[in-house]
């Protein structure tokens, strides 16, 4: 287990990029132009998880499309924003919404529309492949790749540092 050099009780509020991050960085096009994308249930099942513990989750996505939206409502996120040209703006405006303070937040990006954001957050988190320039301004690389455990990754090293991971009667329920 890799270890995170921030103090995770800190944190109260993680924003994910979507593509790359919760997602594969490939994505597949069908013929008629839609996109087919992958959610990992290990990923899945630490975001509900960390809903129900308490901590705000956000997306912050540049993506054009929602085909992932009812997969992510289902988990119940509800800060679900698409269509993000300049992530900054969203993100300050989510941290206003719930009263968060740098401090308290983790962003979690890949690539160079995520920088911005990460470098308003707290803890800047980054999936083992995500870009160089990606990395040159994160905190944390996760082992993980994209699409593949790096939400889970982070989610359970925090719950962990607060005493929150696999503990209580609801703790092996989805
Ligand atoms: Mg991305």
């Amino acid at each position: 287990m890799s270890r995170i050099l921030y103090d995770l009780t800190l944190i109260r509020g993680i924003a994910f990029d979507m593509d790359g991050v919760l997602s594969s960085s490939t994505v597949a096009v069908r013929e008629d132009g839609t996109l087919q994308r992958h959610s990992n249930v290990k990923d899945g099942f630490a975001l509900q998880y960390a809903v129900r513990h308490g901590l705000h989750i956000a997306i912050i996505s540049g993506a054009k499309d929602e085909s992932m939206l009812p997969g992510y409502r289902s988990l119940g996120l509800t800060d679900i924003f698409f269509h993000c040209d300049h992530k900054t703006a969203r993100m300050e405006a989510w941290m206003a919404s719930h009263g968060l303070t740098r401090e308290q937040v983790a962003f979690v990006g890949d690539d160079i529309p995520d920088i911005p954001p990460m470098q308003l957050a707290g803890l800047a988190v980054v999936p083992a492949d995500a870009s160089e320039e990606a990395k040159a301004v994160a905190s944390y690389i996760s082992p993980c790749l994209g699409g593949a455990g790096v939400a889970r990754d982070l989610i359970s090293q925090i719950l962990r540092a607060q005493g929150l991971w696999m503990t209580g009667p609801d703790a092996y329920r989805w």
